[in-house]
């Protein structure tokens, strides 16, 4: 089993048409692929009277509650929500760079969504900021010129963005992280914030 998935997509993200129909958050319960599991839909879909359902959903199965933001405007709104961690698409601009340093700020923690998929300056971003390697786009560049100037600034998970019931792994993530000799940071468990090989 996986120790830590914490960026999973459900039929919550309604709009998302990568999301199939089967991928609800009771089979997540049922195929249990990591120990600590926790849901991170696009917030856009979760406004009220959604995030009640939702929160209630995650947290009757012990996940761990959090969302995923693609829209600066929706920062705002996903600050507003009481979420254990929170996932961030950071584009290489001002506005997103000032957001991450403000959420980073506010204690809880902040997984920095497939940077390189996204163009992301990870010199621009704060140390508390929790680096993602993305099972779902790691493969698509060159990962190993992208984060070796970096592997001593930040902390760093293994994520599979599973949008699909078949996508609840993180075998190429997880191959990238041991070439590149990254310890895992666990959030949440027993030993809080640590690093394990
Ligand atoms: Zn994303
Ligand atoms: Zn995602």
């Amino acid at each position: 089993m996986l120790p830590q998935d914490l960026h999973i997509h459900t039929v919550f993200s309604s709009g998302d048409g990568a999301v199939v129909p089967q991928q609800t958050i009771d089979l997540i319960a049922s195929v249990r692929h990591a120990e600590t599991i926790g849901i991170s839909d696009h917030v856009e879909y979760l406004h009220e009277p959604v995030f009640t359902d939702y929160a209630a959903t995650v947290r009757k199965h012990g996940f761990r509650l959090g969302v995923e933001i693609v829209d600066n405007n929706d920062v705002d709104f996903a600050m507003s929500l009481p979420l254990e961690y929170r996932v961030f698409h950071c584009y290489d601009d001002d506005r997103s760079y000032a957001n991450a340093e403000r959420m980073a700020e506010s204690g809880t923690p902040l997984i920095i969504a497939h940077p390189m998929a996204l163009g992301t300056n990870l010199g621009r971003l704060p140390r508390e900021c929790i680096v993602e390697i993305n099972n779902r786009y790691i493969w698509r560049n060159d990962w190993s010129s992208f984060y070796t100037p970096w592997l001593n600034r930040f902390r760093f998970i293994f994520s599979s963005d599973a949008h699909q019931p078949n996508w609840l792994n993180q075998n190429v993530a997880r191959y990238v992280g041991r070439e590149l000799g990254i310890r895992e940071t666990l959030l949440f468990g027993d030993r809080k914030q640590i690093s394990v090989a």
